[in-house]
């Protein structure tokens, strides 16, 4: 029997207005194994007005900080209770390994509430010395207010991890939402809808509706009544997203993709920047959109560190995610796969030297084999477009600046990773490179307390850390004369 997901509106759930369902497919056997609510503008109106009168009207708006803050720490507490449960949602419905959810996203998810929950009862003003009022004293003074109602549109590839970083912050500066989670992951974020419940939340604070960006995501983009749009995605929906939205107004937060440079110099630490470059090439097939997928590495070094990234690649175990020993199961969907091989072809027509993998045949799941590019020059397709997929792309420099200078011809700005032993050049290039995270010797460190987001094509705007929450906040000022 499949299982039918419906909305998530005003604490129950709803059918979608329309009828109409969408198939969720499993991506390694390519079988129906549920169907979800396929959203319209009558069921965002619907959500849309429920997050409304909590945010003016309702309980919710009477909340102060501590007590907004007590409802996050609780949903931490029944995230980390279902934490297995959320992590095989996730998992399942990509074809990935639960593995990965279970020690990084479900981790991260908790670490976000609980961070969120100290941040609501912080989000303070400022008083604000003046010239004073045609002569007379004033007191001027901000206040933080939430910004109103959000549309939180998710991507399908750590679902619940992106929904949280942008649930926690909004739920703490005071906001409501209507959620719109991938066509293809709608479960986990249903879930954490439910356990907000659970947790006390009133209903109508946290909505989620189902179905296609072209038709629940439009639709929250044009809704009068949504303040602001947090989205994470392709660069391709948010050039959309930002139109639509930029017409209304409405405040606009982007985390799109990129193609992340990993700098290696040949006096780091050898088998530490071979781990991390795998790492950051293959977490999560490669659907990461900071997976390091460009990597820069020194002359000297090149032919020794392609071969050891390639050994890394064979060694990959690719199969069936729910077998164990299994590290990487199938890409998420067949579009996806159609697209990497696409890339890979690509790669190899442009004159790239293949070291590990290579193109795909189609059989039952769509499943890529971990690939490495050598002998890459940074013009090539597979140097410049964001794969989303399982393929690493080497490139050789000779100094430092040719590697700051190829790091930055990209029009991402997502991530960087520095390999080196030389403390003072860590800094040095970390400095140099547009990106907006930077790990020295680690890959795409995330934390609760650190910001994230990117630069040029890879979006605008943080989220996480305490500016992601104030970013849901507007600054009024209120000035009072005081004659004496
Ligand atoms: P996508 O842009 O196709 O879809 C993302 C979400 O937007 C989905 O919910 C989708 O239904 C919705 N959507 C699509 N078109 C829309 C439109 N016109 N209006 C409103 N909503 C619309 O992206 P995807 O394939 O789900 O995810 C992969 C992309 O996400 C990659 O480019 C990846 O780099 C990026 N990503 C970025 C980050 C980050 O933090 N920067 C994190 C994860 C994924």
């Amino acid at each position: 029997m499949t299982e039918q997901l419906n909305h998530f509106i005003a604490g129950a759930a709803v059918e979608p207005s329309s009828g109409h369902y969408i198939d969720l497919l499993d991506p390694v056997t390519e079988q129906v194994y549920g169907r979800s609510a396929r959203g319209s503008v009558e069921d965002v109106n619907h959500a849309v007005g429920a997050a409304l009168e909590q945010l003016e009207r309702g309980a919710w708006s009477q909340l102060d900080g501590a007590r907004r803050g007590r409802l996050l720490s609780k949903l931490a507490d029944l995230v980390e209770r279902d934490s297995e449960r959320l992590a095989d949602m996730d998992a399942n419905a990509i074809g990935r390994s639960p593995i990965e959810p279970r020690r990084m996203d479900l981790p991260n998810a908790i670490a976000n509430l609980r961070a969120a929950a100290g941040w609501a009862n912080q989000l303070e003003g400022r008083t604000i010395p003046t010239g004073g009022y045609f002569g007379t004293r004033t007191l001027s003074y901000t206040v933080r207010e939430p910004v109103g109602v959000v549309g939180a549109i998710v991507p399908w590839n750590s679902p619940l991890m992106i929904t949280v970083w942008k649930l926690a912050a909004l739920l703490a500066a005071g906001c409501t939402v209507v959620i719109k989670p991938s066509e293809e992951t709608p479960q986990s974020a249903l879930h954490l809808a439910a356990l907000a419940q659970e947790a006390g939340f009133p209903d109508g604070v946290i909505n989620v509706v189902t179905g296609y960006g072209a038709e629940v995501g439009r639709a929250l983009c044009e809704h009068p009544h949504i303040a602001k749009i947090s989205f994470t995605g392709s660069p391709e929906a948010g050039r959309e997203i930002q139109r639509t939205a930029g017409v209304l107004f409405k405040r606009v937060a982007l985390e799109l993709g990129g193609k992340s440079p990993q700098i290696v110099f040949d006096d780091a630490s050898f088998d530490d920047a071979v781990r991390g470059c795998a790492l950051g090439l293959f977490a999560n097939q490669g659907q990461v959109c900071a997976a390091g997928s460009r990597i820069l590495v020194q002359r000297s070094l090149a032919e020794r560190f392609g071969a050891a990234l390639a050994e890394a690649a064979r060694a990959v175990n690719v199969g069936d995610p729910h077998q164990p020993g299994v590290q990487m199961g199938p890409v998420a969907k067949k579009a996806q796969f159609e697209r990497v091989n696409r890339y890979i072809q690509l790669g190899i027509d442009q004159g790239a030297t293949l070291l590990a993998g290579g193109v795909s045949t189609p059989g039952r799941g769509w499943f890529v084999r971990p690939t490495i590019f050598a002998n890459a020059r940074n013009d090539m397709a597979i140097a410049r477009d964001e794969i989303f997929g399982p393929v690493g792309t080497l490139i050789t420099f000779d100094t430092e600046d040719e590697a700051v200078a190829l790091a930055n011809d990209s029009s991402y700005g997502l991530a960087a990773t520095v390999w080196t032993t030389d403390l003072v050049r860590a800094h040095r290039v970390a400095a140099a490179v547009n990106a907006g995270a930077v790990g020295i010797n680690c890959w795409s460190p995330l934390d609760a307390n650190l910001p994230w987001g990117g630069l040029k094509t890879s979006g605008i705007g943080r989220e996480g850390g305490f500016s992601g929450a104030l970013a849901y906040t507007e600054e009024k000022v209120i000035t009072v004369l005081m004659p004496s």
